[in-house]
């Protein structure tokens, strides 16, 4: 049994919103349905996990299905971590804190090589044996699934199973093999054999490694009908599931809004994306369903940002006809629409123009390399020409920050083409110059990384004492002038490049890190290179032999078992076009370059040309109303689990809450328009409160009744309204107002002598610094109306605030009693107005 459940832990970590599990379109199922449970665990952190979409689409198919369970399951922070690991609390799901070793099916997301370590995290709260052969019946499976599988020797050994390509159908046919080996009364080598039947599905241990006569390692097939993995493929992704009410994630996730994915697959042939290879052909979804999607999406999330994803946005054929389709949807509701993903060329200037009517989104430009040969090279089809007229649109109409992104480190580069960057940035400052004198340019540069199943697959990778050369170089030639310059730690590539291309001998490597303490090395701020060279050292890993080899066209591969549907052959053909700078031609529009993958009759590009303009669903369409507007006051509680909301994320739920309730919003002018609410107070995480309010604009039409019911259904658990009331035009008068707060404390005492001497005293000088290490001294006395001890865990007191000051109960327990940091931080504390008492 943990010493303290994860509910008492969560007042001592950072976030505790994210380890809750009560978002908004969270699935949460009868205990009692359910015959088959499954973890999809993401190995980063909730901002980062809740932001990727495959996640939700997992989730909701998954969840689809009768007696199915999908919960969540990220890393937890590492403050989390050692807390769990000090109370023995072992690492549960969201939604139904289960812990994960009960699950049935624990899957993992593999999108970035630098969250490996966080695998073995997961792995370990939960108990489970880091290795596959470790386990047995009593244990859950544990795959994985996402790009980093494309090459998945490094991790083979921790996994049953992993899956390669498209996920959505794959994870409903894993789960419907395993409860029919399940029904069938199968062990577990029985189900791996059934889920090797699956198009997609990967079984390392039917592969045994060994080592070839020049050193490399080579599999073995223990079954010679499962030699080669053929990657899953959606055919149609308007036939494939996609949520319309995703979860909405509390805090800041890094993507905090609503995502619809476009379009999968991009054949710009650029050579060294694996995405580009791994995830053909582009397979467009119909601008209808993209509108529809949006529109349900925006009404069940309450978003007011709306992304377009896709490898490359821009590319989407009909791309023109549904931004002004989705445009005329977002606009009166001042929703911003961006597009993530946008490649020079396919930037006109008609597309910024739709893309500003509400608010200007990010613009990132990819040149990736300096000059045009190298561009060349690199099958990256963009002129200079293109790249300047997209500059100039960008500041001509407005933007103030482009960001470019550039690789150091390509094969054949020179030093020409290095100073080739400095001389296109200086270029694109001048045309910045003439258009957007206050514009800022951010050019970031990071290592080039050969990629299994790319034409450079075969290629070395730079050192890192090169690749921090080069970058140093490129720092001191592009200063100033409104630029910033931004680059990837060179180790960080290193590590990146070393698990994209390694194998199974691999595997000790990374417990070995882990066990040091390696954890988020994709995060500069977690990122311990000295425990990684410790870790390599410890295990003789040679690093230049993964990574700095330029490896023979006719050797061996890792991952030659895994088959993405683009044929070695093309992969070769492409390698030699580079080296002669020759161009390969997007196939989308019909010119097939014969990659090997299309059968041209189930599988196949699919696109959408333009057709008619698409226009929104006038029925359900909310725009803002026009006023007039009456201003109500809107009252409400936190309790419970809402406790760990931090201010800025109550606003969010709030105004999403208001969205999703369909109650038109008044929005501030200018280039950013915020919705007019505004909150009296910001009370601190961790403390609840019977009476808050916030005031709001509405517009005459609306009751208070609609509103406090339809609102009120809308918001997660511990949140609830409690009144509404018209306020007139000019301001209450309002003296200076007065709490009653109840501390209780899960440990310390308050000891009557002290709370004597504090009320003998006719001053109580206090000092509180801020977080900008700025500090204030007030004299308590008069703030604390009344402070009484009802126990000796126990505080009840009145606070009056003074010149606008509020000091916290908190403050004043510190101060008078000399409570701990972390004795406050677990006390329970609620929040009342003085005059209605607890
Ligand atoms: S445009 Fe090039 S880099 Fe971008 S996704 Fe397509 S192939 Fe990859
Ligand atoms: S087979 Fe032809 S059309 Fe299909 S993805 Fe490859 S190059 Fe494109």
């Amino acid at each position: 049994m943990p010493r303290q459940s994860l509910e008492e832990i969560l007042p001592l970590v950072q976030n505790p919103s994210h380890y809750l599990g009560t978002e908004i379109n969270t699935l949460k199922k009868d205990p009692g349905t359910i015959r088959l449970r499954f973890a999809l665990a993401f190995p980063d952190l909730y901002d980062v996990g809740t932001s990727h979409v495959g996640i939700q689409i997992l989730y909701h198919v998954l969840n689809a299905r009768d007696g199915i369970a999908a919960e969540r399951v990220f890393a937890p922070g590492r403050d989390l971590e050692a807390r769990m690991r000090h109370e023995g609390c072992p690492i549960c799901s969201l939604e139904s804190r289960t812990p994960l070793s009960t699950f049935d099916i624990i899957g993992f997301s593999l999108l970035y090589e630098l969250n490996f370590t966080n695998i073995l995290t997961v792995l370990d709260l939960s108990g489970l044996p880091f290795y596959a052969r470790d386990r047995d019946a009593s244990h859950p499976f544990i795959i994985a699934g996402g790009p980093c599988s494309f090459n998945p020797e490094p991790l083979a050994d921790f996994f049953d199973a992993m899956v390669i390509g498209d996920g959505e159908q794959v994870a409903v046919e894993l789960a419907e093999a395993w409860l029919e080996s399940k029904d069938a009364g199968e062990d577990r080598e029985r189900t791996l054999k059934r889920w090797s039947k699956l198009q997609g599905v990967y079984v390392p241990s039917f592969f045994e490694g060994e080592v070839n006569p020049d050193g490399l390692q080579v599999l073995k097939p223990r079954f010679p009908e499962y030699r080669t993995v053929h990657k899953a493929v959606v055919n149609d992704l308007n036939q494939s599931p996609y949520p319309d009410c995703p979860v909405v994630p509390f805090g800041k996730p890094i993507h905090d809004r609503l995502s619809l994915e476009i379009s999968r697959g991009c054949t710009r042939g650029c050579r060294f994306c694996q995405a580009g290879m791994i995830y053909r052909p582009v397979r467009e979804r119909a601008p209808d369903t993209v509108l529809f999607l949006a529109e349900r999406g925006l009404a069940n999330t309450g978003y007011g940002n709306l992304s377009l994803l896709s490898l490359s946005t821009g590319d989407y054929c009909a791309i023109h006809m549904l931004m002004e389709g989705l445009m005329d949807r977002c606009a009166p509701e001042k929703i911003a629409v961006s597009l993530p993903s946008l490649r020079v060329g396919s930037l006109t200037e008609s597309l910024m123009t739709q893309i500003k009517r509400v608010r200007k989104t990010g613009f990132t430009i990819a040149p990736e390399a300096g000059s045009q040969r190298l561009r060349d090279v690199i099958n990256k089809n963009i002129s200079e020409q293109d790249l300047e007229e997209t500059v100039q649109n960008a500041f001509g109409l407005g933007w103030q920050l482009i960001k470019l992104y550039f690789m150091i480190g390509l094969p054949t580069e020179t030093e020409a083409d290095l100073s080739a960057i400095v001389e296109l940035v200086k270029r694109l400052q001048k045309v910045r110059g003439q258009n957007g004198r206050n514009g800022q340019i951010t050019v970031s540069v990071s290592t080039f990384i050969p990629k299994a199943h790319t034409p450079f697959q075969w290629c070395s990778q730079m050192s890192v004492d090169e690749s921090r050369d080069k970058i140093h170089r490129l720092r001191s030639e592009l200063r100033g002038g409104r630029l910033r310059f931004k680059w990837q730690t060179p180790e960080m590539s290193l590590l990146e490049g070393l698990w994209a291309r390694g194998d199974r001998a691999l595997s000790r490597l990374l417990v070995k890190a882990y066990e040091a303490g390696c954890r988020f090395d994709g995060w500069s701020d977690h990122f311990q290179y000295k425990t990684w060279e410790g870790a390599i050292e410890a295990c003789g890993v040679d690093v230049d032999f993964y990574t700095r080899r330029s490896r023979d066209l006719s050797e061996p591969l890792p991952w030659d078992h895994i088959d993405p549907g683009v044929s070695k052959e093309f992969l070769k053909q492409e390698w030699g076009k580079a080296l002669e700078g020759e161009e390969t031609l997007d196939c989308r529009h019909g010119d097939c370059q014969l990659c090997g993958l299309c059968d041209f009759e189930v599988l196949k590009p699919v696109v959408f040309e333009a057709h008619d303009p698409v226009r929104a669903d006038r029925e359900v369409r909310r725009g803002e109303e026009e006023g007039p507007y009456k201003k109500l006051q809107v009252s409400y509680a936190k309790r419970g689990l809402a406790r760990h909301f931090g201010h800025l994320e109550l606003v969010k739920i709030f105004v999403r809450a208001l969205r999703r309730a369909g109650i038109p919003l008044r929005f501030s002018l200018g280039f950013h328009p915020a919705p007019k609410i505004s909150f009296e107070c910001a009370l601190p995480v961790g403390t609840e409160s019977l009476e808050e309010h916030f005031t709001i604009q509405v517009p005459l039409s609306v009751s208070r009744e609609t509103l406090l019911e339809r609102v009120g259904s809308q918001l997660p658990e511990g949140l609830t309204l409690t009144a509404c009331k018209a306020l007139g035009q000019s301001p209450a008068e309002a003296g200076p107002r007065r709490f009653h707060y109840t501390v209780t404390l899960k440990e310390g005492v308050l000891l009557e002598a002290q709370l004597n001497e504090f009320l003998e005293k006719n001053e109580w000088p206090f000092t509180r610094t801020n977080r900008k290490g700025r500090s204030r001294t007030i004299d308590l006395r008069p703030i604390v109306k009344e402070l009484n001890l009802p126990s000796a865990d126990r505080a009840d007191m009145i606070l009056e605030e003074s010149d606008g000051y509020s000091v916290r109960p908190t403050d004043v327990l510190r101060s008078v009693f000399g409570l701990s940091e972390e004795a406050l931080k677990a006390a329970g504390i609620i929040k009342s107005p003085a005059s209605k008492g607890i």
